[in-house]
């Protein structure tokens, strides 16, 4: 199959909604709507109708477009089998090791707990593309609302045994104030700070900094990097378990 054609629509302040177009199968799916409107003139300017809702989880800042989209297009909507109740309007439940035939693109859909219980994200591997909601951000990864620092250090993990060349389509443009605390527990991360320094360009012109790919958040986003021994001994938990390095660095960006 041909790669997805992935469009990104920037809504309200900071979140990203996605069109990922299948042209073989004139397929087109709407990743985490926040509203409708915008996302229904995307579609309509680029020709595309749109078919599924893929929805990551239950906010409402990812859900919030799901009824009025299905009404308008009679769209399926998929979303997670662990959290059914909360996902309005859904017709396909989906869960960890599940695939999902978006047209003739193929989803692997992975658990991801931890911002939410049933957090889940979307990889298309033959297009090189991961949808993973507020689960990892550019230089980030989402807040705890209903997991813990084990679930969530063990859903980053799933991504980080993806290729990396994954590129991360991530809903929300938190990368900026990510960046300012990143450094503060990785310093010494030359990486990081050419990166950072490259954030700023793009912001400063406007310009998005999502997606990034899974090689540059595996060189430079201290969640996904809880086993680094350079952050372990900044935060003053060298040779802590992972899990505890986690929970120091997230708790630490909470209070940042
Ligand atoms: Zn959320
Ligand atoms: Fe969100």
């Amino acid at each position: 199959m041909a790669a997805l054609e992935i469009h990104q629509i920037p809504v309200w302040d900071d979140n990203y909604v996605y069109l990922a177009h299948d042209a073989a199968s004139a397929s087109t799916a709407v990743i985490d709507p926040a509203e409708a409107e915008t996302v229904l003139k995307a579609a309509e300017a680029r020709g595309w109708n749109i078919t599924h809702i893929l929805n990551t989880h239950h906010h409402p800042d990812h859900v919030g477009g799901n009824l009025e989209i299905k009404q308008a297009t009679g769209c399926t909507i998929v979303g997670a089998r662990s959290d059914a109740g909360r996902i309005p309007g859904i017709d396909v439940q989906v869960g960890e090791g599940d695939t999902y035939e978006m047209g003739s693109a193929t989803a692997k859909v992975f658990d991801v707990p931890g911002h939410t219980s049933g957090h889940i994200a979307y990889w298309f591997e033959e297009s090189d593309a991961l949808f993973c909601g507020d689960t990892l951000f550019a230089l980030g990864c989402g807040r705890l609302f209903e997991g813990t620092a084990e679930q969530m250090w063990r859903s980053l993990d799933k991504f980080r045994a993806l290729p990396g060349t994954t590129r991360v389509y991530c809903a929300h443009e938190y990368t900026q104030a990510n960046a300012r605390f990143a450094v503060t527990v990785d310093p010494e991360n030359a990486t990081l700070a050419v990166r950072v320094g490259e954030i700023d360009r793009l912001r400063a012109e406007g310009r998005p900094t999502v997606p990034s790919t899974i090689a540059e958040e595996l060189a430079t986003n201290p969640f996904m990097r809880a086993d680094d021994d350079g952050i372990a001994a900044t935060v003053g938990l060298a040779g802590a378990d992972p899990v505890a390095i986690f929970a120091e660095v997230r708790g630490r960006k909470d209070r940042f």
